[in-house]
């Protein structure tokens, strides 16, 4: 299939890299550097990228981001024609997406909401969860490009539904994240040794995938981005938000969010969102 991959980010890269070895034609565009892929054509603008294509897919930061990719100066919308179909794969603002999807259904052309989850590790082993909003047809037409870049697709619903659907996952992992990190901070001062922690946690009913990914990089002190604090706080925001809007109340979420904006005025945005455990250690008088 020919694709134009829009945003070559940390999840952007693999997934269009995953596209070009299963054989399709990618052509790619980024915002700013690292603008080069192995095996790709590159173009100069998203409405560039677009012209020759089936199938646009993008990966970008947020939902700004996306409507600027879209329909901002030399945008994809300046290149859309009918039968297309824009998949988007960045986490953004389910009530935004079907705005954005209205809009370019007045030219024949459907979006398709699909988010993911499996942070950068699924993304480069081809193991993403597909979490989908759109119309059956659509969704059926695009599994080979979902088998290409994932190990899954779960279809919610209709437009929005993905991104409903993933905001509210990543409310539990942010969740799930800070409950491991305030207990294993008040486990070592406890003087608790933190293996025998995560061997309890690991051989018990709180195991979770969560805390699986991260033990390895917690206990190195590794907080090298793999899903970089910035984005998650931006889910937090994105959340917090969306439940303004639909006038749901999420009091532990509104705490965790205070934890990212200390965390982000440590100057952490770009470290993973592990590293806001370095404040409840910091806070406990703890080193590393
Ligand atoms: P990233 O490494 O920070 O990449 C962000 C991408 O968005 C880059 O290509 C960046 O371009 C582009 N971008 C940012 N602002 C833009 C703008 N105004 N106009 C055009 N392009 C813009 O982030 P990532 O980790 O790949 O995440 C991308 C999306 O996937 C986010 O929505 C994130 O929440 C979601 N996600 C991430 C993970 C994860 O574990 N990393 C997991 C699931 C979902 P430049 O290179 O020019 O800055």
């Amino acid at each position: 299939m020919r694709i134009a991959y829009l945003g070559l980010g940390i999840m952007g890269r693999a997934m269009a890299t995953n596209l070009v070895k299963a054989g399709h034609e990618v052509c790619v565009w980024n915002r700013t550097a690292r603008q080069h892929l192995d095996g790709a054509k590159t173009a100069v603008s998203p409405a560039d990228a677009v012209r020759e294509c089936e199938v646009v897919w993008m990966c970008v930061a947020d939902t700004a981001a996306v409507e600027r990719v879209m329909f901002g100066a030399d945008g994809v919308e300046q290149s859309l024609h009918e039968g297309m179909i824009v998949v988007d794969s960045s986490t953004i603002s389910p009530s935004a997406t079907v705005k954005f999807a209205e809009r370019i259904a007045t030219k024949g052309v459907q979006w398709v909401d699909a988010p993911v989850t499996g942070s950068k590790i699924g993304a480069e082993n081809a193991q993403l969860i597909f979490i989908v909003g759109g119309t059956p047809e659509a969704v059926e037409f695009l599994q080979p490009l979902f088998k290409a870049m994932g190990k899954n697709v779960i279809h919610i619903g209709g437009t929005g539904k993905g991104q409903a659907a993933k905001i509210c996952m990543n409310l539990q992992i942010a969740m799930i994240y800070e409950g491991f990190a305030e207990g294993m901070t008040l486990a070592r001062k406890l003087g608790v040794d933190p293996q025998k922690m995560i061997e309890l946690i690991q051989a018990s009913m709180i195991r979770s995938g969560v805390v699986d990914y991260k033990v390895p990089f917690v206990m190195r002190h590794d907080y090298s981005p793999n899903f970089p604090l910035r984005l998650m706080h931006k889910d937090i925001h994105l959340l917090l938000d969306t439940a303004k809007e639909m006038r749901v109340k999420l009091p532990a979420l509104e705490t965790v969010d205070e934890i990212y904006e200390l965390s982000s005025e440590e100057g952490w945005d770009d470290l993973d969102y592990a590293a806001t455990i370095q404040l409840l250690e910091k806070w406990a008088g703890l080193g590393k």
